[in-house]
């Protein structure tokens, strides 16, 4: 076979994959916002039906022959070609390593397991939802083994994440978060100072956030030209293709915060595949790298950027303005309000500083289960235990604990730890943007996001998969990923406002 048609081959066939995909994205997406009720059982045939079609097709035989044909000749010299076909390769492989049957198991179990996780939780039956739980527990061990592993079973989870990931190296930048975390929640919880709250909790028109979101969002550099924002239940980002990038978020009139950061999370995700290369979609070198780079983004604008002193200097005269409940407020109050640190039982509801120990509890449990330290039957008690270790708080039920989360009623383990990786990531990428262009708040209170947003497409979201992620992050920050940031970022700012 001639390497050069076997390679164009592979980018018409990457591309097809790729158009068939955003119409199960669009399918998905309109799923997930204005589909009428009665078209849920139909759409989700729809989309299992592609999904089959896709499946064929990333596992297709004559897939493998064209990427050797191109492996073996001298194409692969050139940097772009050799980055692709090596992602293709590790994905062909992956793939066909998962027998049909078992691939086939999995999906309906996952599926089994959701639909029982939303049943039972709302009825914190949890030994009515146990059953599901130990299937998919047991189906992704065999799952573990079918797509192989170096050191343990929990790397080939983390691996469909967090490539080149490891429990190991998990575990390693957690060992120097968790201290840090626990240490900074118990000075500020010993500190008097307390925000002002209730000011969040005033009235705010939902049309006036949704204003009030479309006129900050292209200051950030969301492109609306090429994206739109939509309501629905459970927020999310997701890219149709090259030109069409959306976002949903979620409005309460008697709280200001979930709209507002939960669109301003998912533009980050939005700018990042707006930002990818459009000249390589439907190849690897078009595709975002990882979940936890993902959050990286994400987690960076609504966070490093969105609740800081600086981005409110430039907008909270023009949420005065929107919002009657503002009239009276100033702008340390309002900074301080938006940035309270307060535990909660619930991940979701958690802010900069113990959100990262909801998630290290996960993943402790995770690991525990899948080096066999721990039955299913035990989770409540270990997760209540740590509850208590780490927040200070006891769950009063099944539904605000252990069976709040809808991850791993699908099999999804190992997705947790990019949340806080995603953190990580976000304060090293920035204090090396930082390092290169100077303060940023500063130039947050002038409206310039530009320089940030220019520094992240060149350093990040240009590169696709080139890199793997640790890679991509010491390339862009000069050091491999480390907790440093992070930790240092928390520090300095809670330590002012709580005046630690
Ligand atoms: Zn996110």
């Amino acid at each position: 076979m001639d390497p050069k048609h076997a390679y164009q081959e592979l980018v018409r066939r990457g591309q097809e994959i790729a158009y068939l995909h955003a119409l199960g994205a669009l399918a998905g997406w309109d799923q997930r916002t204005y589909i009428p009720r009665r078209g849920h059982p139909h759409r989700a045939k729809a989309l299992a039906a592609l999904t089959g079609v896709l499946h064929r097709k990333v596992t297709d035989p004559e897939f493998g022959r064209l990427l050797a044909a191109v492996e073996d000749s001298g194409l692969v010299e050139d940097p772009d070609v050799r980055a692709n076909v090596t992602r293709w390769r590790r994905d062909y492989d992956r793939a066909t390593r998962v027998p049909e049957r078992l691939a086939v198991e999995l999906a309906e179990a996952a599926s089994a397991g959701e639909s029982a996780w939303a049943e039972k939780r709302d009825r914190n039956d949890w030994e009515g939802f146990l059953p599901f739980l130990k299937r998919v527990i047991e189906l992704r061990r065999a799952y573990a083994e079918a797509v192989g592993y170096e050191e343990e079973p929990y790397d080939a989870l983390l691996e469909d994440y967090e490539p080149g990931l490891t429990a190991r190296e998990v575990e390693r930048l957690f060992a120097e978060l968790k201290p840090q975390a626990l240490d900074l929640l118990a000075r500020i919880q010993a500190s008097p100072e307390r925000p002002p709250v209730e000011i969040l909790h005033r009235t705010y028109p939902r049309a006036a956030q949704e204003a009030f979101v479309l006129e900050v969002l292209p200051e950030l550099g969301y492109d609306l030209t090429a994206g739109r924002l939509d309501p629905t239940l459970h927020p999310f980002a997701i890219r149709i293709h090259p030109g069409d990038v959306r976002i949903t978020t979620r409005y309460f009139e008697d709280f200001f915060n979930p709209a507002f950061f939960g669109s301003v999370h998912e533009a980050g995700h939005a700018m990042y595949e707006q930002g990818l290369p459009e000249e390589h979609w439907g190849t690897p070198l078009g595709e975002s790298v990882s979940l936890g780079i993902h959050e990286s983004q994400s987690r960076m604008w609504e966070n490093l950027v969105g609740r800081s002193r600086g981005f409110w200097r430039r907008f909270f005269p023009r949420a005065q303005a929107r919002f009657e409940a503002l009239r009276d407020v100033g702008l340390e109050d309002f900074v301080f309000a938006v940035n309270e640190v307060r535990p909660s039982p619930i991940r979701i509801e958690a802010d900069e500083v113990t959100y990262n120990l909801h998630v290290l509890l996960r993943f402790e449990l995770e690991l525990a289960l899948f080096r066999g330290e721990l039955a299913p039957e035990d989770l409540p008690q270990a997760w209540n235990e740590r509850m208590r270790a780490y927040l200070g708080l006891e769950p009063k039920d099944p539904a605000e604990g252990v069976m709040q989360d809808v991850h791993w009623s699908g099999g999804s383990f190992g997705y947790f730890p990019t949340y806080t990786l995603g953190n990580v990531y976000a304060a090293q990428l920035f204090a090396a943007a930082e390092r290169e262009l100077g303060p940023l708040e500063e130039r947050f209170a002038e409206g310039a996001f530009a320089p940030l947003l220019d520094w992240l497409r060149a350093h990040v979201h240009r590169h696709g998969r080139r890199y793997l992620p640790a890679e991509l992050i010491e390339r862009a920050t000069g050091e491999p990923p480390t907790a440093r940031y992070l930790g240092e970022y928390l520090e300095a700012k809670f330590g002012a406002l709580y005046r630690l």
